[in-house]
């Protein structure tokens, strides 16, 4: 394994073991702070930013990060607060560390992007929500040369290890290098098995996934798609990254995230980690307009019309239908 997804996935396994930790503890008290946007950003993503940040920097000291989190909670109301329950977080694996060491490691994920150049993209908890209410989330790291995703691992530590059974154990790693596939590895980063998108070629037999909050993606519109095509299976909705390693391991052969509002802009730690690994699962991912997600453009893709995810086969099919519902409305 290439020596910077040894890291990767070690460092996503590191905050996989937090994170839910955090979320246990967390789950019913509902602790949470509020950045500017108002999307609930806890202390668990900067712990997890934290100590990813650091594991990355240990090990590959020249490649820059863009990260979705920074140190600002800390100046805001209750900072105080939160930096020491982010500094007692991070302690075992970061044993010694002051607050003014912290507050570096989370001032260092500020990387601008763009089309030239080796950087890292992390989402330390994407599905904040989902973590919130004690469901899925993932942690997204994707390594970026040149505008291209190189390197992507999410981990899923909520997720049933095995497919479709919710009884199996909870934890995943999934893992995809470009051009040698992808695979799930065990939550502390061991073998399990190469993952691949399932082979369905009749869109009504195509169970889709989209996100919970209908704030990220309209659900009225996906819903029309789903008729459009005959799909009679309900939406599975699942937070963050998760999707696009739903679709990859075949548990669904569709993800589509169509927009709410005219004018987002898709962050590309939302999608940079988990678009490798269905296109190295064998699937596609595209806009609607079908044109390619650019990672080379900054902090966010520039293409703001929507995302469609699929097994590869039904890819065309779904374009068509999107466009239609979406010139419906
Ligand atoms: P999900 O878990 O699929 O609901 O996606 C979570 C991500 O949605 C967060 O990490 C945000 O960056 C992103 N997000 C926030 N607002 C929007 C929006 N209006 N449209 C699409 N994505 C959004
Ligand atoms: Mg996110």
């Amino acid at each position: 394994m290439d020596v910077r997804l040894r890291s990767a996935v070690e460092a996503v396994a590191e905050a996989g073991y937090l994170a839910t930790a955090v979320q246990r503890g967390i789950a019913a008290a509902g602790e949470r702070v509020l950045k500017e946007d108002r999307s609930p950003v806890t202390v668990a993503d900067l712990a997890a930013q934290a100590i990813i940040t650091a594991r990355l920097e240990r090990d590959h000291p020249s490649i820059p990060l863009m990260a979705e989190e920074d140190a600002r909670p800390f100046g805001g109301p209750g900072g105080r607060q939160i930096q020491e329950e982010v500094l007692a977080l991070v302690e075992d694996r970061l044993p010694g560390i002051t607050s003014q060491e912290l507050e570096g490691l989370l001032g260092r994920g500020g990387h601008p992007g763009g089309a030239s150049g080796t950087f890292w993209v992390l989402d330390p908890i994407d599905g904040t929500k989902g973590f919130l209410r004690g469901d899925q989330f993932a942690i997204a790291l994707a390594l970026i040369v040149d505008g291209r995703v190189e390197l992507g691992v999410v981990g899923c530590p909520n997720l049933p290890a095995r497919p479709g059974d919710s009884r199996s154990e909870r934890g995943a790693i999934f893992v995809a290098a470009r051009g040698e596939g992808a695979e799930q590895v065990t939550s502390d980063g061991r073998p399990w098995a190469p993952i691949s998108v399932d082979d369905v070629t009749d869109p009504a037999a195509g169970a889709f996934c989209e996100s919970v909050e209908s704030a990220h993606s309209s659900h009225g519109a996906t819903a029309r798609v789903a008729t459009f095509l005959g799909i009679t299976a309900p939406p599975y909705r699942v937070d963050g990254q998760t999707k696009y390693a739903i679709v990859a391991r075949g548990e669904a052969s569709l993800y589509l995230r169509l927009p709410t509002r005219p004018g987002y802009r898709e962050k590309i730690w939302d999608h940079a980690a988990g678009s490798l690994l269905v296109t190295e699962a064998g699937g596609k991912v595209s806009h609607v307009d079908g044109g390619e997600l650019d990672f080379g453009s900054g902090r966010t893709l520039p293409n703001g019309t929507g995302i469609v995810v699929s097994n590869g086969r039904l890819h065309g099919a779904v374009l068509l239908a999107v466009r239609r519902v979406l010139a419906e409305t």
